[in-house]
């Protein structure tokens, strides 16, 4: 099997100031992921080094650069799936670490459990040796102006808030498949801007936010969680695949069958266990970027396909 990953930066109304930071961070994330399967590794290894650039980059919504809950506080979810045995690990209401998505492999790997939540994800991350830092250091500047956005005319349900320089991030996710043809996906974020303290979304939500099978393909969404995880839009972009649908034709069906139930919008990327590729979103954009045959495809808008080199 050829190895292959696709990440996605977050769906939403991102404004023009922020579309060519997540261009940029896109093709990072994806060239860290490819890096780790052109030296052997494995997809579980190669999704967590793409998520875990993104996290690092504060032009999206996940790790540093989260947006905040109406305290004005971090509380981010993460999950992974490997799709060989099923094995899954998230976390959700977590504060106070930089990269939960290596938590969420963690607990995949080394926990009987599936989803940790707050001060039990904090527990069992210390176990683990991950470090602590100022749940501050977590904030950029432009997460504090779209909560202070929000605050004024807040409607919630937009990841992206307001005109030029406010808001813009994403959730991000990863789906990759590896030389034995082992599939893994993994999504992390900080949520929707002005959520309330406490609140769960689709991301560490097997079968809303991730899912992946080795029979069938691997799934990462993001968008309106609370639409995601009724529709359970991954595992629903999955069970297409399964009914004979290609990766983009089951993408786009479930993509848009959950916008036309619940008339909000989502995205999503998907890889069919040979390897096709899937993306759709019915939001105003989303970033995305895969690599096949040495050439990072990605986009942003509708209909966008840029083409380029791999260095
Ligand atoms: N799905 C995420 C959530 O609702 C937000 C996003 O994808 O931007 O928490």
């Amino acid at each position: 099997m050829k190895p292959i990953i696709i990440v996605h930066g977050g769906a939403g109304d991102i404004p023009n100031s922020r579309v060519q930071g997540k261009l940029d961070g896109v093709k990072v994330a994806v060239t860290a992921g490819q890096e780790v399967l052109n030296k052997g590794g494995s997809a579980l290894d190669a999704v967590e080094a793409a998520v875990v650039s993104m996290e690092k980059d504060d032009n999206f919504n996940a790790g540093y650069g989260s947006v905040l809950n109406l305290q004005g506080e971090v509380e981010m979810e993460a999950s992974m799936m490997s799709g060989t045995n099923l094995d899954v690990g998230a976390i959700t209401l977590i504060k106070e670490f930089s990269h939960p998505i290596s938590i969420a492999h963690k607990v995949l790997t080394d926990s009987p459990h599936s989803l940790l939540g707050g001060e039990g994800a904090k527990l069992f991350a210390l176990e683990k040796g991950f470090k602590v830092v100022p749940s501050d250091s977590l904030i950029s500047m432009n997460a504090r102006e779209a909560l202070k956005k929000f605050l004024k005319h807040g409607e919630f349900g937009r990841t992206e808030i307001g005109p030029e320089d406010e808001g813009g991030v994403g959730t991000v996710g990863a789906v990759a498949i590896d030389a034995e043809g082992r599939v893994a996906v993994a999504t992390s974020t900080g949520g929707m801007s002005g959520k309330a303290v406490g609140r769960i979304g689709d991301t560490p939500q097997i079968g809303s936010g991730t899912y992946a099978d080795d029979k069938i393909g691997g799934v990462s969404t993001t968008g309106h969680g609370e639409s995601i995880l009724k529709f359970c839009l991954a595992h629903s972009i999955i069970k297409l695949m399964e009914g004979g649908a290609d990766a983009n034709t089951a993408t786009r069906n479930a993509v848009n069958a959950m916008t036309a139930r619940l008339n909000n919008t989502a995205g999503a990327i998907t890889l069919s266990n040979k390897g096709e590729v899937g993306v759709h979103f019915s939001s105003k954009r989303m970033s995305w970027a895969y690599v096949k045959d040495n050439k990072i495809f990605y986009g942003i808008e509708h209909g966008q396909v840029f083409e380029e080199q791999c260095k």
